[in-house]
């Protein structure tokens, strides 16, 4: 990896080891997760009671002193590494200038450059348009608003284990019930479901294959000229870090343009050098009309965004688009930070560099427990699916199993996908190779461990 990625510029000035000096969780988290039972709605899930003092390089450091591997990114947002010094920077300027004016109101120039930005990073040399809101949900919803004015149809079109967002309209875009749809219906009409491009469990068909069969859905079903929208991203995040096979997914944008219908990329999670490109969309040279980004955009900070064509960004009425928050300006210096760093990083070598290092273990791995059915992803988002050996039923308990150890052993690890069977890895790029490898070993004992008892 280069130099960037381990020096103290970009590790908050915290030592890159695993240090355990308690138990995970340690006392002081312990009883920070008494008081959060207390104050916090049951409804708040927390994964790993771990409470945080500070964070740099690839390492969380907890209130016990605990220093963990960070293998998640805080759900793929600290790309730039926790606290990056270009961030860190921007921010403090900015909130000791101003803190906000509401650019619908009197606006500010750092708004503008960060949607100069998104028209220049994302694919395209088209005229492009963008519009800053505070969450990833928020960016989809606003993206349908701006397909449904644009072409003035109703329909919208996602696809099987698609994940958009928690608020209404985007619970309905989501495929997967528990958690985020159980008991919080009716959902928003209009919300059309097709079949995704799954290799691992698609019986051999094509990327391309399924694409066809899902278009046919789309005419026989919803009816082409009826859809404003379909909605895809490149690799699906909580889906299972699906990839679609070859074809699919310019097949799917293809069939969009042919038919008058926005193409919406869901680049939240697999954007800004997460997969080793910009955006994952320019895997297979698609240029989607819309893409919606978030997490990995401004290091931590809460920012999203809508970039697309200019003449959809443009349909809406003036006024019509908006928000309290939206763009907020310590929001846009970080973004603009995180970006700055990005560029100068070289953050997609960065990604491609992560991928050289997990996947080769990961084959080994897979090569020695049986239960690895699958290993599948891009640059610093790759996962594994479980299955019960033999066969290709998933193995969520397994997944816990090892979740847990990698817990206890002082690595942040995340499961994800339908079946809740996929482990997953979002290494913040500014992970040094050491500690990767060393997270990758705690994998490695933590499959023996399981697999002893
Ligand atoms: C996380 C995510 C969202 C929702 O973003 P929030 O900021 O949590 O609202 C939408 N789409 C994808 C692909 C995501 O990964």
């Amino acid at each position: 990896m280069s130099a960037t990625s381990t020096d103290t510029q970009a590790t908050n000035g915290i030592p890159q080891e695993r240090r355990l000096v308690t138990t995970i969780p340690g006392p002081l988290s312990t009883a920070l997760q008494a008081r959060k039972t207390e104050a916090v709605s049951n409804g708040i899930g927390v994964m790993l009671p771990v409470y945080i003092a500070k964070a740099g390089g690839g390492v969380l450091v907890d209130v016990d002193g605990n220093s963990l591997i960070d293998m998640g990114s805080g759900i793929a947002v600290t790309t730039v590494g926790n606290a990056n010094p270009d961030v860190v920077e921007g921010v403090a300027r900015q909130v000791a200038d101003f803190t906000h004016t509401c650019f619908m109101v009197t606006p500010y120039s750092g708004y503008v450059e960060v949607c100069e930005a998104l028209n220049r990073l994302t694919p395209g040399d088209h005229a492009k348009r963008s519009a800053l809101f505070n969450s990833g949900a928020e960016a989809v919803e606003n993206a349908v608003k701006i397909a449904r004015a644009y072409t003035k149809r109703p329909a919208v079109v996602v696809v099987e284990h698609g994940y958009h967002g928690r608020t209404n309209l985007t619970m309905a875009l989501t495929a997967k019930n528990m958690p985020y749809k159980q008991s919080f219906g009716p959902f928003a009409p209009e919300v059309y479901r097709v079949p995704m491009s799954y290799p691992y469990r698609d019986r051999g068909l094509s990327g391309k294959e399924m694409a066809a069969i899902a278009t046919t859905r789309i005419e026989k079903e919803v009816g082409a000229s009826n859809v404003a929208a379909i909605i895809i991203e490149p690799i699906q995040g909580e889906g299972g870090f699906i990839v679609p096979g070859e074809g699919y997914f310019s097949a799917m944008a293809a069939f969009a343009k042919d038919n008058g219908i926005v193409f919406v990329a869901d680049e939240i999670q697999s954007g800004f050098c997460r997969t080793g490109d910009w955006f994952a969309s320019e895997f297979e040279q698609v240029v989607p009309d819309l893409i919606t980004t978030a997490k990995g955009i401004a290091g931590g900070m809460p920012l999203a965004a809508v970039t697309g064509r200019a003449e959809i960004m443009d349909a809406v009425h003036a006024g019509g688009l908006g928000g309290t928050y939206g763009g907020n300006p310590v929001a846009c210096a970080a973004a603009l930070g995180a970006i700055r760093w990005m560029e100068n990083a070289d953050a997609n070598q960065l990604a491609r560099d992560i991928e050289a290092v997990m996947v080769p273990r990961l084959r080994a791995m897979a090569q020695e427990f049986p239960s690895i059915g699958d290993i599948r992803g891009r640059g610093a988002m790759i996962a594994i699916e479980l299955v019960r050996p033999g066969s290709m039923e998933p193995d969520a308990d397994l997944a816990g199993a090892l979740n847990r150890y990698c817990h206890a052993h002082g690595v942040i690890t995340l499961t994800t996908g339908t079946y809740g069977n996929v482990f997953r890895f979002l290494p913040p790029l500014t992970m040094p190779t050491h500690l990767l490898e060393e997270a990758l070993t705690i994998l490695e004992q933590a499959f023996e461990a399981v697999a002893a008892s």
